[in-house]
């Protein structure tokens, strides 16, 4: 189809409404058909655009005045909402965060999918969705005599300080801020992106929901700290929940966060926390999900979607500290867990002795490469559990997937467009997906996770569309 002749112009005034939300939260305007993306507007709503940019098939606005309200719009409460840009939903009201979310989840598999009929079932949501996260990343800069941090303010590299961020924990907002107090202090220079200069490039905190504790991570350019021993000891004596300093060195040239050499410089190695009844010991650099409450929801959804009775065996690919895996351990017989991060799988083998169980076994390596081998040598599996970064699975994973033909596939994800993408592969390749459930692990932010679980179609009963003893099956 021939793409549409653009009606409007650069900065011309139109009026119009809103119809739908983009997949980041913008509203969307029709002008004689063309879609307009708008920042801040909301289904329902009429308002003045002033046409900023114009592209092939579509066009960018920004509202001049809202001549109609939706009366699902409420005033975002975080002051620096506009300028962060790290919430794009702040400015609907909760309930309808969740519906959106719902919508653009079917629409997703649906269109990309072309899975028409499966079940997305409501977005499980917070009952109080603020001060959820458990991780605070933020770049330092300079400004005229100290230090800031906070976040770049949309579209440009100035950093802007930041007192509190409502969907970060308390403790990390507070200790951010005293860290970079400390380091203004001793005189610590902030690194500089265009000179490759000066030091501190980041503070990351990280706090246990459940145990209270906090890691701090200095990121620094150099390995030399100047006045390190009075900074830790002035950060000890300031927090006594900060159990862990860490100093992480990034010595490159690059927006990536980490580097690759960390040193302890006070307390422990690891933040340790719990969900549910299992402890973790989490390092630095270790992937662990953001919102602790919503991984409880998350993480039972899955272990109810694998349907354990304590004879399967499971995979448990991108398993990260071994999260989903030790959950699945406690009522399966056996777990293999496969993780890149070589980190990461130490932290996992020690969270299984932590917790005293023994029937888990992890490896290090790309799930697409380790699987593939595990099939080759034997190893088959009745339930294989996926959670992806938000590229998805890769083919050949899948392809092994599809041959191993376990009983149950549980997909956990955070990207809706390659999950829709992977599960018409799986489709394709003999599964059936059954039920999605939608879990809010990131109120106000345009992101959602979803668990879905898929059966294999050799043990779906025809005639009631149930799944068939397993044993039947195979006479099959
Ligand atoms: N299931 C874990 C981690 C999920 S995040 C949890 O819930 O905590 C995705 C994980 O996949 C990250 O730990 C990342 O390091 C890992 N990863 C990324 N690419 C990978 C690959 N090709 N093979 C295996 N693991 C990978």
């Amino acid at each position: 189809m021939a793409k549409q002749q653009a009606p409007i112009q650069k900065n011309e005034i139109v009026e119009a409404t809103f119809v739908d939300l983009t997949h980041d939260g913008a509203g969307v305007a029709k002008i004689e058909g063309f879609p307009v993306f708008v920042p801040n507007g909301l289904p329902g709503e009429r308002a003045q655009i002033k046409v900023v940019k114009v592209n092939k098939g579509y066009g960018y606005g920004r509202i001049v005045e809202l001549n109609e309200r939706s009366p699902e719009r409420v005033e975002p409460p975080c002051p620096i909402y506009k300028q962060c840009g790290g919430c794009q939903l702040q400015h609907l009201k909760y309930e309808a965060q969740l519906i959106f979310k719902q919508k653009q989840v079917q629409e997703v598999l649906n269109r990309i999918g072309r899975l028409e009929n499966v079940k997305v079932h409501p977005v499980l949501g917070m009952s109080e969705p603020w001060r959820y996260r458990n991780k605070s990343q933020v770049p330092v800069g300079e400004r005229e005599g100290g230090l800031v941090a906070g976040f770049y303010q949309q579209r440009s590299h100035t950093i802007i300080n930041m007192e509190e961020c409502l969907i970060q924990a308390e403790a990390n907002d507070r200790i951010v801020q005293g860290v970079r107090t400390i380091a203004e202090k001793y005189g610590i220079p902030a690194y500089n992106e265009q000179t490759h200069q000066g030091i501190l490039r980041h503070i990351v905190t990280r706090y246990g929901r459940q145990s209270q504790d906090v890691m701090v991570v200095l990121i620094t350019r150099t390995e030399e700290l100047p006045h390190k021993g009075k900074i830790i000891k002035e950060i000890l004596e300031a927090f006594p929940q900060v159990k862990s300093i860490i100093q992480n060195i990034n010595t490159k040239r690059t927006n990536v966060i980490f580097g690759e050499q960390t040193k302890v410089l006070a307390g422990e190695e690891y933040l340790y926390d719990s969900i549910g009844d299992i402890k973790f010991a989490i390092s630095a650099r270790s992937f662990y999900q953001v919102n602790p409450e919503q991984t409880k929801v998350l993480y039972d959804k899955a272990l109810q979607y694998a349907e354990l009775t304590g004879v399967e065996t499971v995979i448990d690919a991108y398993c990260g500290i071994g999260t989903i895996s030790l959950f699945l351990a406690q009522k399966a017989k056996s777990v293999y867990g496969v993780e890149i991060v070589p980190e990461a799988i130490e932290d996992a083998k020690r969270n299984a002795k932590l917790n005293g169980i023994e029937n888990v076994e992890f490896a290090v390596g790309k799930a697409e490469e380790v699987i593939p081998n595990w099939y080759k040598n034997g190893i088959k599996a009745d339930v294989i559990v996926v959670d992806p970064p938000r590229k998805g699975c890769d083919v050949e994973l899948l392809d092994t997937i599809i041959a191993m033909k376990p009983k149950r596939v549980v997909y956990v994800s955070c990207n809706p467009g390659t999950l829709a993408r992977d599960l018409r592969i799986l489709e394709d390749g003999g599964f059936q997906t059954v039920e999605v459930q939608p879990v809010d692990m990131f109120p106000h932010t345009s992101h959602v996770e979803c668990c879905v679980v898929l059966y294999q179609k050799d043990y779906i009963d025809e005639k009631t569309g149930k799944e068939m003893n397993i044993e039947v099956a195979a006479e099959l």
